[in-house]
């Protein structure tokens, strides 16, 4: 079992997009109130006083959307200076990021991960719900504005969806040619859109990289390396492919993280919610510290037991909170 010291921390729950296999329509997205979330004081607290001194070093901001969370320069900053802060990344839909993306580097954020599910303005757009004036590119500007400013590792996710985007995978495996962009292939989970998840199935990475090898060939670059992906090249290219394969193949046993939801829940695995804490009802009626710091060890402790190979459902059957309520 690897140490677990990677923190995935929910900013909000809401999203300015509303991707099809993430926040369906149709979908019960009950959002936290307002004050249920995690203030940027209360996440820095429970960052120094908790999450760090019981092994967590490094921190990857989520959502929801993480960039329409107000204040979301200043949580980076704040984290990022951090000094027990050894690595600091985010996850977004780059649909801000054009104007932001130098503001978060000039605070201290290094790696940057995009969903970019499609080159096609139109398939775009009704993959994240969008109707009326392409969203597209405003995220591909966004991608190029991260990449000008120095984000690196650029990380580029994908979610391959039968019928809907499977047409471009060469297309976005593409993109890892010409730039040292990684390009990472995540396999479509039965989350909170079991219409669409029945409807369409899904893909195997395995799938993926023969359509791919059969193109360009595949030589391998890190496989089994410190994080879902397996990482692969197409020969001579700057970047690689990454193949987040958790429908065809259980990674729990190199899991090393636990998730921080916006309001403040701590969850040991993104399926299975077994001993689950409410950190912030506990730190806002005044919990010790010392107190929290021991529930999250526990936790650490049970860890090893809980996985999703033993979730409230298989892989043909649906799980019903969403990946933006879940913190994805
Ligand atoms: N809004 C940001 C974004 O889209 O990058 C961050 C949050 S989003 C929930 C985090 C990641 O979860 C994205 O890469 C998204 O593609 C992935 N995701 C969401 N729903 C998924 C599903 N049903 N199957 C696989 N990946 C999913
Ligand atoms: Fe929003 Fe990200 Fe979910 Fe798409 S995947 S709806 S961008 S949270």
């Amino acid at each position: 079992m690897n140490q677990v010291d990677y923190l995935r921390i929910s900013l909000v729950d809401r999203c300015n997009f509303r991707c099809q296999y993430c926040m369906p329509e149709g979908a019960d997205l009950t959002y936290a109130l307002q004050q249920n979330l995690l203030t940027q004081d209360e996440l820095i607290r429970l960052l120094q006083s908790v999450f760090i001194p019981v092994g967590f070093t490094r921190f990857r901001l989520t959502g929801g959307e993480p960039l329409i969370r107000p204040g979301v320069v200043e949580i980076v900053r704040a984290i990022a200076q951090l000094p027990e802060t050894q690595d600091l990344s985010m996850t977004t839909n780059a649909f801000l990021l054009a104007d932001m993306a130098q503001g978060l580097y000039d605070a201290g954020l290094r790696r940057i991960n995009i969903s970019l599910d499609s080159l096609q303005p139109e398939v775009f757009d009704a993959i994240i719900g969008h109707h009326g004036r392409s969203r597209w590119q405003q995220v591909w500007d966004g991608i190029q504005e991260a990449y000008r400013v120095g984000f690196n590792p650029l990380k580029l996710n994908v979610v391959v969806i039968p019928g809907v985007n499977d047409q471009e995978v060469l297309d976005l495996a593409a993109l890892s040619i010409d730039r040292e962009w990684h390009v990472r292939f995540i396999e479509f989970m039965p989350i909170g859109n079991d219409y669409l998840f029945s409807d369409r199935g899904w893909v195997s990475s395995e799938d993926l990289r023969q359509r791919i090898r059969d193109r360009w060939g595949l030589t391998d670059g890190q496989v089994r390396g410190n994080g879902p992906a397996d990482v692969f090249k197409i020969p001579g290219a700057k970047g690689t492919l990454g193949f987040i394969s958790q429908m065809s193949e259980c990674f729990c046993d190199r899991c090393n993280r636990m998730r921080l939801s916006a309001d403040g829940w701590l969850r040991p695995c993104l399926l299975n919610e077994t001993g689950q804490l409410d950190l912030r009802t506990a730190l806002r009626s005044g919990v010790p510290l010392h107190e929290l710091r021991q529930q999250v060890r526990d936790l650490l402790e049970l860890k090893p037991q809980i996985n999703y190979k033993e979730r409230d459902s298989g892989t043909t059957g649906t799980y019903s909170r969403t990946m933006s309520q879940i913190g994805g």
